[in-house]
């Protein structure tokens, strides 16, 4: 990456838009709209950008909440993390906009118990699995768990060096299945079958190692866990998200508080239950139509809602080529959940296995999350992928029965103790449809340039658009492009 680019990561929102667009850009009032599509971090981004800039922007929000997949479950028990909870030390532009909204931090997000591992219904600890007769990797695999063999085989095979290498023209040789890359670096048919169980894609024949490459490479940077932890922990032999907990930053309250702080900071331009359903372009405005009947116009539009809904959206005139086709096709992963609280003597004493679990069969993963006062009451059951398909097709009342009953008959001193409160699937949720975009191979050479440029008077944001980042940071990052691509066009 040129010195440039990383000046730009490093500045936060409106310093990147300084260097890419010069001085204060005067917008005629009232004339310049910009009208928003989807309050996620990514639209409230676009936004604060915008009207930072003078800009007259309206934000229409399909939900009665703004934030989107930044979703703190305030009505269940406990206050869960629906979607995103860490926040990198390196988020230049999320940590630039708490600290100029004053949104409070604090260390650490989302720490839990470490795993037990369950393999063919057998339950081993953790630190038994290297000499286990469960464990049938081979060579320097088996000192590896399975929740952490794909980045094992990430950091032995990483091609890249900066955080935007994905999109060098000779990253395309890696626009393919994981498993052949895998295989190619000596993953056994054992370790294949482990990582196959823990992905968020489908499998690992249905995703791009490009994406996948390009989120470890950025994550090992922002996230800083190639250093030790301010514990002195290392992320050898971690999954990516216990690796990412301790050097992560939370915001307190809720990430929730994050976009209704922004909202509240654009005041009554924020407008929710606007369920847009058509977008309409002559060369000299846009026109956008909500279900309720009203409809906006302006010079300018920025769809900052995920491939999937906007797939519902009519657009005229309709996307061509690529893009077009990358908003029809591109495969969004599952994450579905379902929150338990734990009551009676703690099941972790009474079998002596570590409270976590980490399971090749019908779940995923089983969080024992550590409660911020320290509580130990609550399991959060995530299955990714194919497992959250599968269990997606249950009712919530029986997927939560169905969760509980599998992990009874794995940790039978579970029996009894346990209580659904919450349940929630990312696919089935209908403004996003999905945890996050997952490229399949070959998609990322297909689409990724073409996908995200302006169509007439309408630009486009969003993590899904992303060119550097991850996570929350990536929606910001595609939110202020789009705003600095609109500024261009007025100046
Ligand atoms: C389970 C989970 C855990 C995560 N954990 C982390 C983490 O720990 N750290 C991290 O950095 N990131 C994490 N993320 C990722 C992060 O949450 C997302 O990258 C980011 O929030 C995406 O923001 P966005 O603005 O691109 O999209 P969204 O947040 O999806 O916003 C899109 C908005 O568009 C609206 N919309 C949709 N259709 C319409 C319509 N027709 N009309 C009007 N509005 C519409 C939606 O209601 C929504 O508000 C996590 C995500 C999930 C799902």
């Amino acid at each position: 990456m040129t010195t440039a680019r990383r000046t730009v990561l490093k500045v936060g929102a409106l310093g990147a838009l300084a260097a890419a667009s010069g001085p204060r850009v005067t917008f005629a009032a009232e004339k310049t709209n910009v009208i928003i599509i989807g309050a996620g971090l990514a639209g409230l981004n676009a936004a604060l950008i915008l009207a930072d800039q003078g800009a007259n922007v309206t934000v229409l929000e399909a939900n009665s909440r703004v934030g989107g997949r930044a979703f703190t479950a305030d009505h269940v028990e406990g206050h869960p993390e629906f979607g995103a909870s860490q926040i990198g030390p390196d988020y230049a532009r999320v940590l630039d906009v708490c600290q100029r909204l004053n949104v409070k931090l604090a260390q650490g997000s989302n720490i839990n118990a470490p795993y037990t591992f369950s393999i063919g219904g057998k339950l081993v600890k953790k630190e038994d699995w290297a000499a286990s007769a469960l464990n049938k990797t081979v060579g320097p695999e088996r000192a590896i768990l399975p929740s952490a063999l794909a980045g094992f085989y990430y950091k032995k095979g990483m091609p890249f060096k900066a955080p935007d290498d994905w999109l060098e023209a000779n990253a395309a040789q890696y626009d393919i299945a994981p498993g052949f890359w895998f295989k190619k670096l000596g993953a056994s048919d054992e370790a294949m079958r482990l990582m196959n169980e823990g992905l968020i894609a489908p499998d690992l024949w249905n995703v791009s190692l490009l994406t996948l490459l390009q989120e470890e490479a950025r994550s090992a940077d922002i996230f800083g866990t190639n250093k030790p932890a301010p514990n002195g922990s290392t992320s050898d032999n971690k999954d990516k998200f216990e690796a990412m907990a301790q050097r992560s930053q939370r915001v307190v309250g809720g990430t929730s508080r994050l976009p209704e702080t922004m909202a509240k900071a654009l005041g009554d331009r924020v407008k929710l239950r606007k369920v847009v359903a058509s977008i309409e372009m002559t060369e000299k405005k846009v026109t956008v139509r909500c279900l309720d009947g009203t409809s906006y116009t302006a010079d300018y539009a920025i769809s900052a809602v995920p491939f999937r809904p906007l797939n519902r959206i009519s657009i005229d005139p309709p996307l061509q080529g690529a893009q077009s086709e990358a908003v029809r096709h591109m495969p969004y992963a599952n994450n579905s959940q379902i929150h338990i609280r734990l009551k009676g003597t703690p099941f972790w004493e009474q079998d002596g296995m570590d409270a976590s679990l980490w399971t090749d069969g019908a779940l995923t993963i089983v969080r024992q999350p550590f409660g911020y006062d320290g509580s130990r009451d609550r399991l959060a059951v995530v299955n990714t992928g194919k497992k959250g398909d599968r269990i997606d097709q249950l009712p919530p009342k029986e997927r939560g029965e169905f969760v509980m009953r599998e992990i009874e008959r794995l940790r039978p001193s579970t029996k009894g103790k346990m209580e659904v409160i919450g349940v929630h699937s990312w696919p089935q949720y209908q403004f996003v449809e999905g945890c996050r975009h997952s490229y399949s191979p070959g998609q990322v050479t297909r689409f990724a340039v073409d996908m995200i440029k302006p169509h007439g008077r309408l630009h486009f944001a969003g993590e899904h658009t992303r060119r550097l980042d991850v996570g929350m940071e990536s929606a910001m990052e595609s939110g202020e492009r789009a705003a600095v691509e609109v500024v261009a066009r007025f100046a």
